[in-house]
C-alpha cells in the first residue's frame, strides 16, 4: 500500500473554504487503498481542532493519528522527561502544552523556550528571549513559516518572529516544522515510508519530500514560493490535479 503525506493550507483548504476538488480528489485516493497523513505546520490548532475542521469541510472521517503537526513532534521528542518551558504563544499552545505534562514557566525559571505564534507580536518578550538566548538558553520553534494563506490573503506566520531572533544572534534555531529534521525523523523513526508528497512551499513541503526522498508534487493553489519551484519533482495547479499520479503509480 502506498503512502501519500498532503500538506492542508493552501492545499487541502484556505482558511474555512475548501480547495476545488479536494473531496473527489481524496475519495478516490482513499478508494485505492492508498494511506493518507495529513501533514501540516499549523500549530495554533491542535491536532483534535484540526480533525474536527478536516471533518466538517470534508465530510470524511478522518483518523487523528494520521494529523502530524510540530506539537506531535514536540510530543514526541520530549514525552519522557518533565520540562521547564517558556512558551511565545498563544494560551491555546499554552494549555496543550501543560496537558502534556510539562511545566510552563517564566522565561527565567525555563530550560528550554519554545516559539510558537501569536496574534500580536510582543516586541518586549521579544527581546527578553534575545537576551536569554545569548546568556546561553535553548531555544525550538514549532515552525519557519514566514506566512501562511487564509482566505483573506496571506498573515504573518512564526517564523516572522523567528527570523528576528536569528538574525539578532547569526543563529539558526531548530524548528519542529516541516523543513526540519525532527518532523522528518518522525517519519523514519515509525517506519512510515512516504512515497508522494503534496504541498504549495518549497522552504516546507517540498524539502521535507526531498529529506524522505518521496516524489514530491507543489501545487500553485496557496502560497507564492520565494525558493526555486523546480526544487519539486512536478508542478501542478491544484491537489486534483495530483490525483491521477498517484492512483497510476500507487
Ligand atoms: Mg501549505
Amino acid at each position: 500500500m502506498s503512502i501519500i503525506a498532503t500538506d492542508l493550507d493552501g492545499t487541502l483548504f484556505k482558511g474555512q473554504t475548501l480547495i476545488d476538488g479536494v473531496r473527489e480528489g481524496l475519495i478516490e485516493i482513499i478508494n485505492e487503498g492508498i494511506e493518507i497523513y495529513y501533514t501540516t505546520n499549523n500549530s495554533s490548532q491542535t491536532p483534535s481542532e484540526i480533525k474536527n475542521k478536516l471533518e466538517d469541510l470534508l465530510q470524511l472521517n478522518i483518523d487523528v493519528s494520521k494529523i502530524i503537526t510540530p506539537l506531535v513532534i514536540f510530543q514526541n521528542l520530549y514525552s519522557d522527561n518533565k520540562l521547564n518551558i517558556f512558551i511565545y504563544g498563544s494560551d491555546n499552545l499554552k494549555k496543550y502544552i501543560k496537558n502534556m505534562n510539562m511545566n510552563v514557566t517564566s522565561l527565567e525559571q525555563a530550560d528550554l523556550i519554545l516559539i510558537g505564534r501569536k496574534e500580536e507580536n510582543n516586541n518586549s518578550e521579544i527581546n527578553e528571549i534575545i537576551k536569554n538566548v545569548s546568556l546561553g538558553k535553548n531555544i525550538l520553534c514549532l515552525n519557519k513559516d514566514l506566512t501562511f494563506p487564509t482566505e483573506f490573503g496571506e498573515k504573518a506566520g512564526n517564523g516572522a518572529v523567528v527570523k528576528i531572533i536569528e538574525d539578532e544572534l547569526s543563529i539558526s534555531i531548530p524548528t519542529l516544522g516541516k523543513s526540519g529534521n525532527h518532523y522528518s525523523s518522525y517519519f523514519i523513526q515509525n517506519k512510515i515510508t512516504v512515497k508522494f508528497v503534496i504541498g504549495d512551499r518549497v522552504d516546507t513541503d517540498i524539502i521535507f519530500g526531498n529529506n524522505l526522498n518521496a516524489k514530491t508534487f507543489l501545487v500553485s493553489s496557496g502560497i507564492k514560493n520565494y525558493l526555486d519551484v523546480n526544487m519539486a519533482d512536478i508542478q501542478l495547479n491544484k491537489f486534483s490535479d495530483v490525483v491521477p499520479f498517484l492512483t497510476e503509480q500507487s
